[in-house]
């Protein structure tokens, strides 16, 4: 499962930006996830919850998902699309000359502190 060194990595940021800013308490904490990145959601809140118990300062907060649907720009008509998981062709001009956008996202986006 490697959700869990994946919530660690997204702790540790957690952690530093919150003590950086003077946090007290952490109540939320976004990530974006990418449909490209091969992390399962669920198993990842699951890796957040059983980490945080030993930080204090994240205990109570909450990991809120934000998937990000795979997109991109056709290299050959300009069209932009969204993508299903496997298959990236246009689906204008039906090229597999196609530039992603997002998708492979896997970060912090927001922190919600008191
Ligand atoms: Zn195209």
């Amino acid at each position: 499962m490697h959700e869990l060194g994946i919530a660690s990595s997204l702790i540790e940021i957690v952690l530093d930006t919150a003590n950086a800013n003077g946090a007290k308490v952490v109540r939320s904490v976004t990530a974006k996830i990418g449909r490209l990145s091969a992390v399962d959601g669920e198993a990842l809140k699951f890796a957040f919850d059983a980490i945080k118990e030993e930080y204090p300062l994240i205990a109570e907060s909450v990991l809120i998902i934000d998937s990000v649907p795979v997109t991109g720009k056709c290299n050959k008509c300009g069209a932009t699309d969204t993508y299903d998981e496997m298959f990236f062709a246009c689906s204008k001009c039906g090229s597999y000359e196609v530039e992603l956008i997002t998708g492979e996202e896997l970060t912090v986006s927001e922190i919600e502190v008191d």
